[in-house]
């Protein structure tokens, strides 16, 4: 895998797709959480320590979808001049900011940059030939750099004109940065060489969406322990009763053939005994402990119950390799935390006893970071929807058009 250490930068100007989509406050555009851009500041630091420059490109939201009411661009809320100062503060040089990713004037920006010297292009999105990965748009972007370095993880499944089309101009010169190579090592060191026995753990609300990885995943794994939001879909395929926990009735029948999947394949498939079942989506509903066999009417599963969490526990402490995304119940709330909690603990202390744990995806990232497990696990992602599509079995396209 060719990333920025393979390549000298001394007297070249490095074109980088970094992701700094960071959130910002609604009021004042504060970042409210620097992670992205903190996350990319060793590449950018390897390229100027080389005696090159960068020119850095990224997107901050969906500017040409999320327009004001009178129809014109929130310019305010999409500019990456948020991001400059902090940017600065954190690579200790200053940063250039330019005010357009196209025109003559960034041409003469990007031109004239020196060595040990940072530009940022303004919101690449403000294009509509950027999400269309329009290659005239791409070719303009490419004139800036000599050589193209892909950090963004989280666009890496778009194939968009500045993470995907821009690479085709620089045939020998085009790598990863940091960020993506460690994301690619770690998903690859699960799906690819995983010690066993192998476990994913799935749960959140997004079923449609993570039934798509359960089908590859049930491919790979020794153990798939199913809980959240997902679990009701598949209990009520069971035809078990729910009440009103989350289920997406249009995807039984796919649930059902997941089930014969697993079986057909030995995989231990492990779906919750129990629930913490409530009468409203709400910390100060009334709750209980309940049998997944009989939810009554007007009650909803909100977390897995104590006998789930303690045949999760023993599958988890066994495992080598773990796949985590997605938690087990609504832990935003604390009556509703302890199957996430006892999962996360789960994970760490298999994680110390040499397993090698991956945390996918913004949630279970959350739901570790909430309950201090963050560095008692083996590595957790940045990427969501590249993540999980990577999962899924699917080529991504950034990554793709770097290695081709
Ligand atoms: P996802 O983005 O699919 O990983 O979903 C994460 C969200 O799922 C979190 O905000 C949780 O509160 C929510 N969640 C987890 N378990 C449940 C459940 N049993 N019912 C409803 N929402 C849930």
């Amino acid at each position: 895998m060719q990333t920025v250490d393979h390549i000298s930068f001394t007297g070249k100007k490095a074109l980088i797709r970094v992701d700094f989509n960071v959130p910002l406050d609604k009021k004042t555009y504060e970042i409210t959480d620097d992670a992205r851009i903190r996350a990319t500041i060793p590449t950018i630091k390897k390229i100027l320590a080389d005696g090159g420059s960068c020119i850095l490109m990224s997107h901050l939201g969906r500017p040409l979808k999320k327009l004001k009411e009178d129809g014109s661009v929130d310019y305010d809320k999409h500019t990456l001049k948020h991001t400059v100062n902090r940017t600065a503060e954190l690579l200790g040089v200053p940063v250039k900011f330019a005010e357009d990713c196209m025109g003559q004037q960034t041409a003469q920006m990007a031109a004239a940059l020196k060595p040990g010297e940072v530009l940022l292009l303004e919101n690449v999105r403000l294009y509509k030939e950027e999400e269309k990965g329009d290659v005239e748009f791409a070719r303009k972007l490419s004139s800036y750099g000599d050589v193209y370095v892909n950090d963004a993880f989280g666009t890496a499944h778009r194939a968009h004109a500045s993470t995907t089309v821009v690479a085709q101009f620089f045939p020998k010169a085009k790598c990863f940065g940091y960020v993506m190579a460690r994301e690619i090592e770690n998903a690859e060191k699960v799906m690819k060489n995983a010690a066993r026995p192998f476990t994913a753990i799935t749960g959140g609300a997004k079923v449609s969406d993570k039934l798509l990885i359960l089908n590859n995943l049930i491919d790979r794994v020794d153990n798939l322990i199913i809980g959240g939001g997902m679990a009701y879909t598949f209990l009520k395929a069971m035809g078990y009763e729910i009440g009103s926990s989350l289920c997406e009735d249009d995807r039984l029948d796919l649930c059902l053939s997941l089930i014969k999947k697993a079986e057909s394949k030995g995989v231990k498939l492990l779906l919750p005994e129990d629930s913490v079942v409530a009468d409203a989506f709400s910390n100060d509903a009334n709750h209980k402990v309940c049998d997944n066999k009989m939810i009554e009417k007007g009650w909803m599963g909100l977390d897995i119950g104590p006998k789930a969490i303690e045949a999760n526990n023993a599958v988890i402490r066994a495992s080598k390799t773990i796949l985590w995304n997605g938690p087990m119940g609504v832990f935003e709330m604390s009556n509703y935390e302890k199957g996430t909690k006892a999962a996360a603990i789960a994970v760490a202390q298999a994680t110390d006893d040499g397993a090698f744990s991956l945390i996918g995806g913004g949630d279970s990232a959350a739901a570790v970071a909430k309950f201090g497990f963050e560095s008692k696990v083996s590595y957790v992602s940045t990427g969501g929807g590249a993540l999980l599509e990577y999962f899924e079995g699917k080529e991504l396209p950034g990554i793709k058009a770097i290695l081709n």
